[in-house]
């Protein structure tokens, strides 16, 4: 299955892609979680991603679109990928269909999940991350141990980009630039939108529902 999730930042794509990737057995990819390890390690790639993301901005395509390139041609990518985050413009998208198209593959599906920008604004400020690509919530999807990884152990943290500002920021960014892919996609006949507004299970089992139906065909 090549998939990817679409949607506004903190509908859930992360927290559904990881479950999904479990359950799949197919690899997670986020950009965004490549963007913050290269920060992390303070790659020349970290710098300058840091920048666009502290602003609540877009890191350039070409940037972006690079990374992905390499990224699916590693050969865990060969049974399909959960794309989290990527692609997030028309130009991104145009040239993720020209990739897949070189090494004879398509997307097959879609998810958009859509989510209210006052449940969004929310959802951020409780959210805690790990370095694993897992993702909790204060409230929502505590983890076991206060502060600490169900996955692997490590310690949670909040990121910088969560802080109400850059949220808001984040949001125009989505509704100019990302939410213009929902045509795209529609019109390839590949779009299935989610309301995210269901819980964190609901919404697994609907999308596993959904995938389940296309492998049936
Ligand atoms: P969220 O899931 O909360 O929307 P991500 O972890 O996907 O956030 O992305 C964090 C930030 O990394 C984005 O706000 C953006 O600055 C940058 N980023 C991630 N993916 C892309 C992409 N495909 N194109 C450009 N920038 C990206
Ligand atoms: P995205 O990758 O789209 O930015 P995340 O998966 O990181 O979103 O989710 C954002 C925050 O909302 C996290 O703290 C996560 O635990 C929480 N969350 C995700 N899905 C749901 C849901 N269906 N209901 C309530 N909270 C959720
Ligand atoms: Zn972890």
């Amino acid at each position: 299955m090549r998939m990817i999730m679409l949607g506004p930042p903190g509908a859930g794509k992360g927290t559904q892609a990881a479950i999904l990737a479990n359950t799949l057995k197919i690899p997670h990819i986020s950009t965004g979680d490549i963007f913050r390890s290269n920060i992390k390690e303070n790659t020349p790639l970290g710098v300058l991603a840091k920048s666009y993301i502290d602003a609540g901005k877009l890191v350039p395509d070409d940037v972006t679109v690079s990374i992905v390139e390499d990224r699916i041609q590693k050969p865990d990518c060969k049974k399909g990928f959960i794309m989290d985050g990527f692609p997030r413009t028309i130009p991104q998208a145009e040239k993720f269909d020209e990739m897949l198209e070189k090494i004879q593959a398509e997307i097959e599906l879609v998810i958009n999940i859509s989510v209210d920008d006052a449940v969004i604004i929310k959802r951020m400020a409780g959210r805690r991350m790990c370095s694993c690509g897992r993702t909790y919530h204060i409230e929502n999807n505590p983890p076991k141990v206060d502060g600490v990884c169900d996955a692997c152990g490590s310690k949670l943290y909040i990121r910088d980009d969560d802080k109400e500002e850059t949220v808001l920021e984040r949001l125009k960014t989505y509704h100019a630039q990302t939410s213009p892919l929902i045509d795209y996609y529609e019109n390839k006949g590949k779009l299935i939108n989610v309301d995210g507004a269901k819980s964190i299970e609901e919404t697994t089992k609907e999308i596993i529902a959904i995938i389940d139906k296309i492998n049936e065909k």
